[in-house]
């Protein structure tokens, strides 16, 4: 630990270098506190899964020096549409309305891994930070903000900091011995996803020119199906009430929703998660210094991108008044509002945003599969609708007040 560093004062323990434990650990450090960064595996590494980045969100990464937009990989998605089993587009939502209230008026789709490799660079060079691979917490003293770990050769030690974060995803340890309740409620389907690189544009009929976009939802038949395109490949989600990767319920929903069958379409491979969504009863624990954000503290359905984005937000909200509070200028009360406020958004917001697009599929509502299209003509006809709607998909009224600009 160089002098300086160890002349900060006050020392947070984050718990799970996954994407929020990492950009809370680069935040704090950016606000003066030493922080240790504990994770389990030896790297900061995802099994592929968030893809999607919002325009709020791709704002503040790049106030931490990170440009996900402008990597090469990243699919630039301009325009949201929805469209009928002929293809024919119903509607199409334009995201240069967001011009003006962002400085990234698209949305990306991008492998999260990217994400974290960056913020592992940015780490290594950050000397606030100390991060400690291969090690795993097993257990929180949450009145004495002690964490006991144990390295990958055996070794135990404990540490002590003046707040524990916990950053360790929807199975939190952190969480259920701070004493922090989230029951998750599983939604009644999973999610399919076949992975193509066929080019689907150009299976579309005569009668349906325009180009598909890089995120378009087909409806028809009762049925429906996300189309996402990224780099080469274009991902195709489809809800099933069977918990399986289940080729025959993909070739279903694409013969029912899509003007396409699956017999013109190479699938390389398909995969399935479950879905479910919870909010922890508090941020914050009772017990002591001790709290929790990311997957830690919400789960959300997939449908949206909506959950990591969250987790970076909660990052940002929290942790320049949690520093503020270590460093003892501010108050508990001014970050307890601000756990609280984030809180309810994910609750009565968020989650009802990631459940509208896929109404009726994902959560098997009436007697059949239907699908919820009858919210598009108020969203076509009227512009401040049609702007409002991707205000809130690209979460840009999120609570982030107060957010002060923080490049290195
Ligand atoms: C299929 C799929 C698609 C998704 N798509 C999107 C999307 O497009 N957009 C979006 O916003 N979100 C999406 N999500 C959700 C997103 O992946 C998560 O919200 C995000 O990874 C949460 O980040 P996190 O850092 O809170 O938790 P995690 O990514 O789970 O990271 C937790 C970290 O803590 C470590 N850890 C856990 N326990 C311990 C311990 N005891 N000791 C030490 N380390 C520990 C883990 O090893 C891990 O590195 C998707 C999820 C899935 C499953």
């Amino acid at each position: 630990m160089s002098a300086s560093v160890a002349a900060l004062k006050s020392h947070a323990v984050i718990v799970g270098a996954g994407p929020v434990g990492a950009v809370a650990a680069l935040l704090l450090a950016r606000h003066g506190i030493r922080v240790t960064l504990l994770e389990r595996n030896s790297a900061l590494v995802s099994a592929s899964r968030a893809s999607t980045f919002h325009p709020s969100t791709l704002d503040l990464l790049r106030s931490l020096g990170i440009d996900l937009a402008g990597h090469r990989a990243a699919t630039t998605v301009t325009s949201l549409q929805w469209r009928n089993r002929d293809g024919e587009v119903l509607a199409e939502l334009d995201y240069r309305l967001l011009i003006g209230l962002t400085s990234h008026p698209f949305r990306i789709h991008l492998d999260q891994q990217v994400l974290l490799d960056r913020l592992a660079e940015l780490i290594a060079d950050e000397p606030g930070v100390d991060l400690v691979c291969d090690t795993e917490v097993i257990a929180l003293d949450a009145a004495r903000a002690v964490v006991t770990a144990v390295s990958a050769d055996g070794l135990r030690q404990t540490l002590k900091g003046d707040v524990i974060v916990g950053c360790d995803g929807s199975h939190s340890l952190i969480r259920q011995q701070a004493g922090l309740q989230l029951s998750v409620l599983p939604y009644p389907t999973v999610a399919l996803r076949a992975y193509v690189e066929t080019n689907l544009s150009a299976l579309l009929p005569g009668s349906a020119p325009r180009p598909l976009s890089n995120l378009c939802y087909f409806r028809g038949g009762g049925d429906g199906v996300s189309v996402l395109r990224m780099g080469n490949v274009t991902r195709l989600i489809v809800r099933s009430s069977a918990h399986r990767a289940d080729e025959r319920r993909v070739a279903e929903a694409v013969a029912k929703a899509t003007p396409w069958s699956l017999d013109s379409i190479a699938v390389q491979r398909i995969d399935s998660y479950r879905l479910g969504r919870g909010v922890v009863d508090s941020y914050l624990s009772d017990l002591g210094p001790v709290l929790v954000i990311g997957d830690a503290a919400h789960v959300t359905s997939t449908s949206g991108g909506m959950n990591m984005n969250s987790g970076i937000h909660d990052a940002f909200a929290l942790m320049p008044a949690l520093a503020g509070r270590l460093r003892g200028g501010a108050d508990l009360l001014g970050v307890a509002h601000i756990a609280e406020e984030r809180r309810r958004y994910m609750l009565h917001d968020v989650i009802p945003r990631t459940e509208r697009v896929v109404r009726g599929l994902q959560d098997l509502a009436g007697p059949s599969l239907v699908t919820d299209l009858h919210g598009l003509a108020p969203l076509i006809a009227n512009r401040a609708a049609h702007r409002n709607f991707l205000i809130e998909a690209s979460l840009l009224d999120a609570p982030l007040a107060g957010l002060e600009s923080i490049t290195k």
